[in-house]
């Protein structure tokens, strides 16, 4: 194997054919090996995120056994601790499930009706139980009537992301402002924040699996570095993008629009009668 550049990689074979003549095969083998690359970085990944809840689980659990255990307290401390971290292994093997999940299914039968304004209900009360401890103003803009076809569970999945990711890394006392609206024949979602925001070397790269800004604050916040890559494969399905507008300092905002096809009630342009 002999590399031209750092970005392509051919595999060169030789095999004889005929009398005194060879034959040279050459094969571009570069996607197969980004994808070996990408395989082997994932399985790193997902070690080392569960690694380290059970490095924790396991020192605690040693010092539960020493014979002068320490007081009430002490074993108070450690049991929320240990709750916490298998509450963490718990998130990531249900996010990996969904993302293999949804990764393995190329075409899944869309449901008729995705009663969307009930879903984003139900996720404003679940949202406001997550929101005690941060006290944002969540403001949800929400249309009654606009539903869509599609995965029910996939978007909802995608809508939750996106509203939770906006709680979890506003600063306390922030504003949140989530839509679903029409736009002519369009359905458009956008979750507005006035967060820490981030930069422009981040954004791109936010829907790459494990990607996460700030390692020390996502992982604070029980972050699995999964969500952003689940909604992507959600809207690529529903034929639609995640959009990112983001400033440093200020703030972000998450959208994407569904198309006129996934949308209900659009009556298709009748002719004019003579
Ligand atoms: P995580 O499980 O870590 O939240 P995600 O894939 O959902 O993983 O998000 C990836 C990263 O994007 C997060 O770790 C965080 O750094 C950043 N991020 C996501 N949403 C926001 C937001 N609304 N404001 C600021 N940063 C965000």
């Amino acid at each position: 194997t002999s590399p031209v550049n750092d970005a392509l990689t051919l595999e060169f074979n030789i095999m004889p054919y005929g009398v005194e003549q060879y034959l040279l095969i050459v094969r571009d083998i570069t996607q197969l090996k980004q994808l070996e690359q990408i395989r082997k970085d994932f399985v790193a990944n997902v070690s080392h995120e569960l690694r380290t809840p059970l490095t924790v689980l396991q020192g605690y659990l040693e010092v539960m056994d020493d014979e002068h255990l320490p007081d009430k307290a002490m074993w108070k401390k450690a049991h929320n601790v240990m709750l916490d971290q298998t509450k963490r292994m718990d998130a990531l093997v249900q996010q990996l499930l969904t993302l293999s999940r949804i990764e393995a299914s190329a075409r899944v039968q869309f449901d008729a009706e995705v009663d969307v304004p009930a879903m984003l209900l139900q996720l404003e009360q679940e949202a406001q139980t997550v929101n005690r401890d941060k006290q944002h103003t969540l403001v949800f803009d929400i249309d009654p009537t606009l539903k869509v076809t599609g995965v029910t569970e996939e978007l909802r999945s995608a809508f939750s992301n996106l509203v939770i990711n906006a709680i979890k890394y506003t600063q306390e006392g922030g504003y949140i402002q989530v839509s679903w609206q029409r736009q002519h024949v369009k359905a458009v979602f956008s979750v507005n924040d006035n967060g820490p925001g981030i930069a422009p070397q981040h954004v791109k790269r936010l829907t790459e699996r494990f990607y996460r800004v700030d390692e020390a604050r996502a992982r604070n916040t029980g972050g699995t570095g999964l969500g952003l890559a689940i909604v992507k494969h959600v809207l690529s399905r529903h034929n639609s993008r995640l959009m990112i507008f983001s400033e440093p300092g200020k703030g972000s905002s998450f959208s994407f629009t569904l198309p006129p096809e996934l949308v209900l009630g659009n009556t298709k342009k009748r002719s004019r009668p003579l």
